[in-house]
């Protein structure tokens, strides 16, 4: 199968890549079903790249109903090591205005209702439990490298914040958009999880650029945030997102210093032997450096 090194998955507005070269759409099935679309290889700036619309083409699938484990198993099944995320945010700060872009170091989870782990089925246990360490969800190199490349594209680039991450499909209440500023945090999203988790899960560098299309609802002095809003806001981002990706390709370190890459050395909590052998098939592209098949 082609192989990639950096993989995008475009948010909202972000539904390819300009630029690439050789391209090829590659469409997989994974244990956790189809991702949710297929996935475009190409060349940018001599890196292998593999990208994929979150939503799908035509954005027809919603924050809840995004396959994330399926998209990153596919990911890594290519071989991918390094994620950038693309998405679309609200600002919960007055200095982090519309049009903004912003890198954010710290994820607070407030969805309910997603799978979040490779290593869950659900009402049925699988056989092993893994406690990756997820201290900081967002890997400080890619994070440092691609915020390096946004300030020397974009006039008004943020380093470090919290992203709130919501269920969705609605917008916050005022008082859930009060409540979150309490909370310190810097934007406001509906996908970074599980993406991040599972991302750490696959042993990838996960980094988000998060581009501030509105003020959610907490600003007096701003219309509460509609689509309209996010859509005109997101088209002006757009271009910027993608010099910017290929700025980092043309960057991308060769190796890794970071600890991304062997998460889970010491996250497997259930012993060799008694993990069940399918499981160990099943999951060897995630397990099998720990935990190999017979
Ligand atoms: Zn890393």
């Amino acid at each position: 199968m082609a192989q990639a090194k950096l993989g995008v998955i475009g948010g909202s507005g972000l539904y390819n890549i300009e630029g690439l070269e050789a391209v090829e759409e590659v469409r997989f099935d994974t244990p956790f079903g189809p991702p949710s679309d297929a996935i475009t290889l190409g060349t940018l700036e001599g890196v292998r790249v593999a990208f994929l619309p979150r939503h799908g083409k035509g954005h027809r699938i919603s924050p809840t109903e995004v396959p994330y484990r399926a998209n990153i198993y596919a990911l890594k099944s290519l071989g991918v090591e390094q994620l950038v995320a693309v998405s679309a945010v609200g600002s919960l700060k007055e200095e982090v205005r519309p049009l903004d872009l912003l890198v954010p170091d710290q994820l607070i989870g407030r969805t309910r209702s997603r799978v979040n782990s490779f290593f869950e089925g659900g009402n049925t246990a699988i056989g092993i439990v893994v406690h990756a360490p997820f201290a900081d969800p967002f890997c400080p190199h890619l994070n440092k490298a691609l915020h390096g490349a946004a300030a020397e594209v974009a006039e008004r680039v943020h380093q470090g914040g919290s992203l709130v991450v919501i269920e969705g499909p609605q917008f916050s209440t005022r008082a859930e958009s009060h409540l979150y500023r309490s909370w310190d945090a810097s934007i406001i999203g509906m996908t970074a999880l599980p993406e991040a988790r599972l991302a750490r899960e696959a042993e990838m560098c996960y980094s988000t650029l998060a581009c501030v299309t509105d003020y959610d609802c907490w600003h007096d002095s701003y219309e509460s945030v509609t689509v309209d809003m996010i859509i005109a806001n997101l088209q002006k981002n757009v271009g910027a997102a993608r010099h910017i990706l290929r700025l980092l390709a043309a960057r991308l370190p060769a190796g890794r210093q970071c600890g991304c890459g062997h998460a889970l050395r010491t996250a497997i909590v259930t012993p060799s032997h008694i993990i069940p052998e399918t499981v160990k098939k099943e999951l060897s592209l995630l397990l099998g450096k720990y935990v190999p098949p017979a």
